[in-house]
């Protein structure tokens, strides 16, 4: 249990618009009361009644001011921590798929719950410092090198857990399958710390609680129905066409049909990617109303393609967000990436209004988190607040298109999470040392 504490915010996003000096107070973890004071605002009268009322009962408090535009909450709804160790390093000789994926598996098989704790602490804190206030853990990298289990089978669990909790950031662990390393081939390499086996072993090791598969490549077919009910639920859809034309080959439907068929799509189910899909996939689902994250800097990094985004939100899907990679971590990027890149691939401009991005942005029940992205009484208490002065955000209208359009992770300055303040400007030296130690213990010195 934590005291009210109550700011002051300068400008703020509140049910879908831009108000000024907005006074919020926070309370276990939620919004008790959120008032705009300012007296030009439509709710001007509700607000001297509210500050009256505030002054009665807080006498002493005095609000702290948060100068700048302060959002709720971003949400990140796919992380795989260590592939932070990879930015920069894969681009190297030009950074085709294949430097990225051999370096993908020399830094996965190079660490242990010490060193993935460090490493996912600091890449934690750096998105904390980019305005995540929530994230989906895609976690497939549970075992030993050699694929025994650690002597404590949740030890990687434990080391991603703590790493969260320090950095300050709210973690769902997406518990990931992955038996297979492509349609009926067994796991090779570094694969094999992915793998419980079989999907029995998996279902064992994980128990109930937020879950994934790997992908349609990794989970044979027959194990689907394991993973039936389970929400929330997150699998890689789609991501590249080889996946689509092995699933077809292998068993006669695209991916997204397999899901539908195993009654594996619904509210509680997120697709991750969902880039190279066909009319009858999109219809399946929009109208199963399932959840798709969308990973612009990853796809853009990794040279997938660029998905139906709007067709999607268009067809009934809730969408969302996520760093995947990390070759970037910057939800605005993010957000205007989902603009942008539909602009290139269309010849055309104005898919998005900045206001859809922000809701985009903003969706923790992706995640399986329901009472997030709002300011508003009842809802988890995150504020994420952009300097709107800074020389990339000056003059752009301090609103919803400053955000989405000017702002970068830089501009942010102050996080809070749950009512608790998990960042300020003054962390960067902090975080920045801890990314290069933790990176650094896991490449050879050149
Ligand atoms: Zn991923």
């Amino acid at each position: 249990m934590t005291g009210p504490s109550t700011y002051l915010l300068e400008r703020a996003w509140v049910d879908g618009a831009v108000r000024d000096d907005v006074l919020v107070t926070l309370e276990d973890g939620a919004f008790t009361s959120v008032t705009p004071m300012s007296r030009n605002s439509r709710l001007g009268d509700e607000a001297s009644r509210q500050e009256r009322e505030f002054h009665r009962l807080g006498g002493e408090t005095v609000p702290t001011h948060v100068p700048g535009l302060t959002l709720p909450g971003l949400a990140n709804c796919h992380s795989h921590a260590f592939h932070r160790a990879l930015r920069g390093r894969t681009q190297r000789e030009r950074g085709t798929f294949w430097t990225w994926r051999e370096q993908m598996y020399a830094v996965a098989g190079r660490l242990d719950p010490d060193r993935y704790f460090a490493l996912a602490r600091a890449t934690y804190r750096e998105m904390v410092a980019a305005g995540y206030t929530s994230v989906g853990e895609f976690h497939y990298l549970h075992h030993r090198p050699d694929g025994t289990p650690y002597d404590d089978p949740a030890a990687m669990d434990a080391a991603l857990r703590l790493a969260a909790e320090e950095a300050g950031i709210r973690m769902v662990l997406l518990d990931a399958c992955y038996l297979s390393s492509g349609f009926g081939a067994p796991p090779t390499g570094v694969q094999v710390r992915y793998s419980d086996g079989s999907a029995a072993r998996w279902a064992e090791r994980a128990g109930p609680g937020p879950a994934a598969i790997h992908s349609v490549r990794a989970v044979p077919r027959d194990d689907l129905h394991v993973f039936r009910g389970r929400a929330p639920l997150h699998v890689h859809l789609s991501e590249q066409r080889a996946e689509n034309e092995q699933c077809l080959a292998a068993y006669g439907v695209t991916p997204t049909r397999l899901l539908h068929e195993e009654g594996l799509l619904g509210p509680g189910t997120t697709v991750v990617h969902a880039t190279h899909l066909t009319d009858d996939d999109i219809g399946l689902l929009g109208s199963s109303r399932s959840n798709v994250c969308i990973t612009p800097t990853t796809e853009r990094d990794l040279a997938d393609g660029i998905g139906p985004a709007r067709r999607l939100y268009d067809a009934g899907c809730r969408l969302g967000i996520g760093s995947d990679s990390h070759a970037v971590i910057d939800p605005f990027e993010e957000l205007r990436g989902l603009e942008m890149d539909e602009r290139l691939a269309t010849q055309e401009r104005g898919h998005w209004t900045a206001a859809e991005l922000l809701d985009i942005g903003t969706a923790h029940d992706v995640i399986g988190i329901d009472r997030g992205g709002e300011i508003r009484v009842g809802r988890l208490a995150d504020l994420v607040t952009i300097d709107t002065r800074s020389p990339r955000t000056a003059g752009t209208g301090s609103d919803e298109h400053t955000a989405v359009y000017a702002a970068t992770a830089a501009d942010v300055t102050h996080v809070v999470v749950g009512g608790t303040v998990v960042y300020t400007a003054a962390d960067d030296d902090t975080i920045g040392r801890e990314l290069d130690d933790a990176i650094g213990a896991l490449w050879p010195r050149r």
